[in-house]
């Protein structure tokens, strides 16, 4: 939360407004903020994934898009923008990050989904069309979100005029941008190989897939999960799908995967010899079947004070 700190130190320093609307353009400041940072937790930074895991990080995500619109909604309704373009980038920027959010939501997070049968019906005949790696595409709709607010605080005047702020703001939004274009485009030559060895059916709708890694993957832990993409196979899509690893073998993986949806129907398809890209290991089984363990022990020894016993 500390995080847009430094961009309102900086405003509040420089600005001269009077203070209610210099509260208000702080508070468009905290938003845009928390829209970057919701934008770098999308990248999934293994080590903060291995400290909170993955289900946290995409929680604050969203929580992050949900405060960061609210912010921008009581931004907007009360301070003015002289400049067209400026007002029209603003209210636009809301609109969008408003429609975002709610396909989001209901696509992409299971804070209503996971509460109503009805709904997952829906959502199940609605992704007929909307595929997940549609709804990922809209969601990345976010950026352009980001670039129009961007532009939007260039425009005003009494934003912009102040240099050593506006020198700090386009710095968050470059090195933000430059993360997310780092880790999801370029960044993935990076990740770990490998090449299925194995592909066999187990009962009519699961498959067992082992992949030889190039290299050992000595931080992987039982139970850890990867993205994995096929890479070169017109049988499948080359989507990056999580799927946990079942085995504990750091030199060859093996995963059983259910096949129920549009990709996962076509693994029949990937032949020995695909060669696979893995975004991972994440997953925090491990450390919390481990922590359990403590626990336990420390509870039934001797030693344990009479309220720690369990
Ligand atoms: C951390 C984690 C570990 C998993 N481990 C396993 C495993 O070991 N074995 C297994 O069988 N399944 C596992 N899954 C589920 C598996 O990833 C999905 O079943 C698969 O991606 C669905 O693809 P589909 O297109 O065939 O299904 P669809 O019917 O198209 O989708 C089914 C559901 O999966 C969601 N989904 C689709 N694509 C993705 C994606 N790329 N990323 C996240 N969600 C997606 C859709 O939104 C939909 O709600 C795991 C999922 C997660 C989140």
């Amino acid at each position: 939360m500390a995080f847009p700190v430094p961009l309102l130190l900086t405003f509040h320093l420089q600005s001269s407004d009077p203070w209610r609307l210099k509260f208000y353009i702080l508070l468009g400041l905290v938003a845009y903020s928390w829209w970057l940072l919701a934008i770098v937790l999308s990248v999934r930074p293994p080590w903060l994934d291995r400290l909170v895991g993955l289900r946290s990080i995409y929680g604050l995500h969203g929580m992050l898009g949900v405060l960061a619109l609210a912010a921008a909604y009581v931004h907007g309704e009360n301070s003015y923008a002289p400049e067209r373009w400026a007002r029209w980038l603003g209210d636009w920027s809301f609109y969008a990050a408003l429609t975002v959010l709610c396909y989001s939501v209901f696509f992409m997070s299971g804070w209503l989904v996971d509460r109503s049968m009805l709904l997952v019906k829906v959502k199940r005949l609605l992704e007929r069309v909307f595929r997940h790696q549609l709804s990922v595409w809209i969601h990345r709709l976010n950026l352009v979100i980001v670039g129009m607010i961007w532009l939007h605080a260039h425009l005003l005047d009494r934003v912009s005029e102040h240099f050593v702020f506006m020198v700090l703001f386009d710095l968050y939004t470059v090195v933000v941008l430059g993360i997310y274009a780092w880790k999801k485009w370029i960044g993935p030559d990076t990740f770990k190989a490998g090449t299925v060895v194995a592909n066999h059916a187990r009962g009519g709708s699961t498959r067992k897939v082992s992949v030889a890694l190039d290299q050992e993957e000595t931080s992987l832990r039982p139970g850890d999960f990867f993205f994995l993409s096929f890479e070169g196979s017109s049988a499948v899509s080359r989507e990056r799908h999580p799927f946990s690893v079942t085995d504990d073998n750091r030199e060859e993986v093996t995963f059983t995967m259910r096949q129920h949806g549009n990709y996962t129907r076509r693994l029949g398809n990937v032949q020995a010899g695909t060669r696979v890209r893995l975004e991972g290991p994440f997953g925090r089984f491990d450390s919390i079947v481990q922590d359990h363990h403590k626990t336990r022990r420390s509870c039934s020894s001797e030693w344990a004070p009479a309220w720690r016993r369990c």
